[in-house]
C-alpha cells in the first residue's frame, strides 16, 4: 500500500513546478464539518466528491473518524444531495473503502487501451462504463478526467454544482482546479499517522502553497 503513496508523491514532487499554479483551493476549513447542507446549499453544490486519507479519516483507517460521523452520516444520509469518494489508494484499500463507505459512489478511473474505463462501487453494486474488463493502470489525482468522470457517475451533475473536498494541494485541489470544479482544503487529520515520507511530501505541497 506504501508503494502506492510513493508512486503519487514521487509523480507529484516531480510535476509540482507545474502544478503550482493550479493548488490554491476556493475554501480553507479545519476539517470535513465546515462542509454542511447550509454551506453546501448556499453554493449551489449539488454533488460533492471526497478524499478520504486525511480527509475522512486517519491513513488507512478503517471508519470515518468519530469526531466526524454523525455529520458525515447526516449528509450522506441527503437525499438532495450526491457523493463521490476519489482515492489515490491501490486495489486492496479501494476493496476496503467500498465497505467502509457503502452510501457513496466510490469511483475509479483506469486507463484502458479503447480509453478511459469508469468503475463505480455503489450500495454493493459494482459497474464499468464503458463495459469491459479495465487494465491495471488507475488514473490518480490530480487528474482532471477523474473528477469529469465522477461528475458523470453522480448523473453528470455540471462543474458549477460540484466541491471537490480533500487535504492535499496537488492531488485534491489540483484535480479540482484542472477540471474547473470548486474545491474545500481540510487541514490533514491525523498528519502523524502518515508514513515519514508522506508528512514530508505533505510539507513541502503546503510550502508550495504558501501555507507553513
Ligand atoms: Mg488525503
Amino acid at each position: 500500500m506504501l508503494r502506492d503513496w510513493l508512486d503519487t508523491t514521487t509523480r507529484v514532487l516531480r510535476d509540482l513546478p507545474r502544478l503550482r499554479q493550479h493548488i490554491q483551493p476556493t475554501f480553507r476549513f479545519q476539517d470535513v464539518r465546515a462542509v454542511d447542507r447550509a454551506f453546501l446549499a448556499r453554493h449551489g453544490i449539488r454533488g460533492v466528491i471526497w478524499d478520504v486519507d486525511g480527509t475522512l479519516m486517519a491513513y488507512h483507517g478503517h471508519a470515518i473518524a468519530s469526531e466526524f460521523g454523525p455529520h458525515m452520516s447526516a449528509l450522506f444520509g441527503d437525499t438532495t444531495l450526491q457523493h463521490a469518494i476519489v482515492s489515490n489508494c491501490d486495489e486492496t484499500r479501494f476493496d476496503e473503502l467500498t465497505r467502509i463507505l457503502p452510501d457513496a459512489a466510490l469511483i475509479r478511473l483506469y486507463d484502458a487501451p479503447g480509453g478511459p474505463v469508469t468503475r463505480c462501487v455503489r450500495r454493493g453494486v459494482d459497474s464499468l462504463e464503458p463495459a469491459g474488463p479495465p487494465n491495471a493502470l488507475a488514473i490518480r489525482k490530480p487528474s482532471a478526467a477523474l473528477i469529469l468522470a465522477s461528475a458523470e457517475a453522480l448523473g453528470g451533475l455540471g462543474a458549477e454544482q460540484l466541491l471537490v473536498v480533500g487535504d492535499q494541494h496537488c492531488t485534491d485541489i489540483a484535480s479540482a482546479n484542472l477540471a474547473g470544479v470548486r474545491s474545500a482544503k481540510v487541514a490533514t487529520y491525523r498528519r502523524n499517522t502518515f508514513p515519514i515520507i508522506v508528512q514530508l511530501a505533505q510539507r513541502l505541497e503546503a510550502l508550495a502553497a504558501g501555507r507553513r
